[in-house]
């Protein structure tokens, strides 16, 4: 049954390790954006500048995309309640206990949100919330954004964080792995370790946002979602140009540019059409 929940109880996440995951992106998603803004940018670059222009611009562009996105994958309903879930059990389609209403093809029921998602991906622990068919093109876009942005900050400081902590060698490595165990032994200033903290995880967020996006992309050009991957399902390829549109939608070449930007998705995330006839192996 549907309990009532308040407004923030709907969208902050409830499960404690989504809600550090979830803090944690926000604190530093503004820490690493005002550490490029106020302490490296006025070093390279005279503020008003056209290039501090500039650099403000793009920073900004993906900085807000990526709050923006974040706060649709959050606030995106992702289940087919406002549709109506027929009373009878269609073919392919199944009964959840727990909801206590029929599931679509490809809708599964997620423990920690507590409700049964269309074209259910994976519970998303920086969100506190499943992907599925509605919020896809949210979760693809915050993730590409977060590795555009990882990489621009990478790229940005590198300069001014060798100057501070060094050039390339053990020590730098070791501090930036583990800053407070170096700043313990007395190996880095404070301000070292703060510098060293926010250069290793923008490395390490490149490095993990590289995978997600390179393990995404292989799933959504074979029409699966993470649940299908794992249980070697493939039912739904219709072609890896479809299989963009299922995601992103018919706007997908305009989606990008903000999440707000109108790109209907093919079908309610209730109704699939497979790659070949085989209804009855559904039941
Ligand atoms: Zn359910
Ligand atoms: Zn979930």
């Amino acid at each position: 049954m549907e309990s009532k929940k308040s407004w923030l109880q709907a969208y902050i996440p409830q499960k404690p390790s989504d809600y550090v995951a979830f803090l944690f992106m926000i604190v530093m998603l503004w820490v690493i954006a005002l550490f490029e803004l106020f302490v490296v940018l006025p070093l390279y670059h005279e503020p008003f500048s056209s290039w501090w222009c500039l650099h403000v611009f793009c920073g900004f562009f993906l900085w807000l995309n990526v709050f923006a996105n974040f706060f649709f994958l959050i606030t995106t309903d992702t289940t087919g309640k406002n549709l109506g879930m027929p009373s009878v059990l269609k073919p392919g389609w199944t009964y959840c206990p727990f909801c206590q209403l029929n599931a679509p093809p490809r809708a599964h029921h997620c423990q920690v949100c507590n409700e049964c998602v269309l074209k259910r991906d994976h519970h998303c622990i920086f969100a506190g919330k499943c992907v599925g068919f509605w919020n896809y093109r949210y979760y693809m876009f915050l993730a590409l954004y977060l590795w555009l942005g990882a990489f621009y900050a990478n790229a940005f400081h590198h300069e001014y964080v060798t100057s501070e902590i060094g050039s390339f060698s053990v020590a730098t490595v070791l501090t930036m792995v583990t800053p407070i165990l170096m700043w313990m032994l007395g190996y880095t200033t404070l301000y070292g370790f703060f510098i060293s903290f926010m250069t290793g995880l923008s490395i390490f967020a490149f490095i993990l946002f590289s995978g997600m996006l390179f393990f995404q992309i292989r799933i959504i050009s074979r029409g699966q979602t993470s649940y299908e991957r794992k249980k070697k399902k493939k039912e739904y390829d219709l072609g890896w140009k479809q299989n963009f549109l299922d995601v992103f939608g018919e706007k997908w070449y305009l989606a990008w540019i903000w999440p707000t930007v109108s790109s209907p998705l093919p079908g309610d995330g209730t109704n699939y059409k497979k790659t070949y006839f085989q209804e009855s192996k559904d039941l």
